[in-house]
């Protein structure tokens, strides 16, 4: 089983395969198809005119007439010969059929020049539709041109030659097409198949690693808050504030072990299925109520606009988690004496949370990145805050396993409005 952005790049990998492949495959069906029927059109032509010229001498020694009685039955060869000029008719084949009345009818679009030809489209009174591969070329004795005999050649059996031609190369096409989505599916697979591995082998490396500096670290820490509860220690100034540092920096060590667990652990697989029911309203409230403390101290008024009977599936611990990152960020990026507002709000199939400051607010450039792992946009300003970089990237895990959205805004006309949207029934 792979890492789910992993099976999202693969199946993203074989959509753009697949368009690939259909593009292609397309070209070429319409190639083929186009190469074809021009052969057979310029062949046909060739051979019209060629006809014509052999009518022509038949004409010259008997008098025979052009087509035969069958082909002028049937439509499939009809002639019409006219003097030099045009002005005289000396023979007409097209006076019988309705496909000869048609021809008839479009005599402008007959070809004027001699042995040249075209192709006539036409459609009958009732819908019919004929089409007719016209031709031009003279009648000559010895050094006089008796006239100009136009010949008539149905094309209706090659139309229906090129639909099948075009109908078996489309099928051949598909399921071309089929085998190569399914060459894209394996090619992405095999592409990506390293890079997941490796994936997986670093996100297992960051996990044990966290996972083994905790029992130090809490023996550090204990330490620490030995030799700082220790009354009959006769330590020096220095030796105070170093150990004063010392359990800022080893506070500051595990919470950052901390998160890079849950962040590994999160990336491991799919969304757990949640079946507890989380009352939201009472969340957001007490979440509220203990950063108000945490507010009041920096200035800052924290209001809060949350209805009631907010009802969710989901796990309350990362969700009050949620809670704090966000609203601990605004308290941190905010200038005192400016409003946090949080607002908790049903919406059709979905939960919004909306934490809004008054703070410095995010560029747009800075907005595309502050949800990867360790990214500050003043490192020197967040850390003074005791930011690690990693609640945001925390904050999108816990949205993601919740099948959510996460969005960052401007708040008007100062600040920034962190928008979070979250499907009342888990998926
Ligand atoms: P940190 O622990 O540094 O706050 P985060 O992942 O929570 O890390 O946030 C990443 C960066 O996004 C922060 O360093 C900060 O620059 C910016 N940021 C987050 N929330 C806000 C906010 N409400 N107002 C302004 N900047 C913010």
């Amino acid at each position: 089983m792979w890492n789910k952005p992993f099976e999202k790049l693969r199946s993203r990998m074989t959509c753009l395969y697949a368009a690939i492949f259909g593009i292609l495959i397309l070209a070429i069906v319409a190639a083929a198809y186009t190469f074809i029927w021009w052969e057979i059109l310029a062949h046909e032509k060739e051979n019209l005119v060629a006809q014509i010229y052999h009518e022509g001498e038949e004409w010259v020694e008997s008098a025979e007439p052009p087509c035969s009685e069958a082909a002028i039955r049937s439509g499939k060869m009809l002639a019409y010969f006219v003097n030099p000029d045009g002005t005289r008719v000396i023979l007409n084949q097209l006076g019988k059929g309705e496909a000869g009345q048609e021809l008839l009818q479009h005599q402008h679009d007959w070809p004027k020049e001699l042995n040249s030809s075209r192709l006539l489209r036409m459609h009958g009174v009732n819908g019919e539709r004929y089409r007719y591969l016209a031709a031009v070329a003279p009648v000559i004795d010895g050094d006089k041109q008796l006239g100009r005999l136009y010949m008539f050649k149905n094309m209706e059996f090659y139309y229906q030659a090129a639909y099948k031609t075009l109908f078996l190369l489309l099928c051949m096409a598909l399921v071309l097409y089929f085998a190569a989505c399914y060459f894209g599916y394996w090619l992405a697979g095999r592409n990506i198949r390293p890079l997941s591995n490796m994936y997986a082998r670093q996100q297992q490396f960051t996990a044990d690693a966290s996972h083994e500096m905790r029992t130090p670290l809490a023996v550090m820490k204990l330490a620490v808050q030995g030799l700082q509860e220790d009354e009959d220690s006769r330590l020096s100034d220095f030796a105070k504030e170093s150990i004063k540092m010392l359990a800022g920096e080893s506070d500051r060590l595990s919470r950052l072990t901390e998160n890079l667990m849950t962040l590994a652990r999160s990336d491991e697989d799919n969304l757990p299925a949640y079946t507890a029911q989380v009352d939201m309203t009472a969340l957001c409230q007490k979440v509220a109520a203990q950063m108000t403390l945490l507010a009041a101290e920096k200035k800052l008024q924290l209001k809060q606009e949350i209805q009631e009977n907010l009802l969710l599936q989901g796990d309350e611990m990362a969700l009050s988690r949620l809670l704090i990152i966000l609203l601990d960020n605004a308290m941190k990026y905010s200038p005192q004496q400016t409003t946090i507002t949080l607002r908790a709000a049903k919406v059709k199939t979905h939960l919004v949370l909306e934490v809004r400051d008054e703070g410095c607010g995010i560029s747009d450039e800075d907005k595309q990145k502050i949800f990867d792992r360790f990214f500050r946009v003043d490192k020197a300003r967040s850390r003074s805050q005791g930011g690690l970089g990693l609640g945001l990237s925390l904050a999108l895990a816990i949205v993601r396993q919740h099948g959510g959205s996460i969005k960052v805004f401007d708040n008007m006309p100062q600040g920034t409005v962190m928008y979070v949207k979250l499907p009342l029934e888990a998926k």
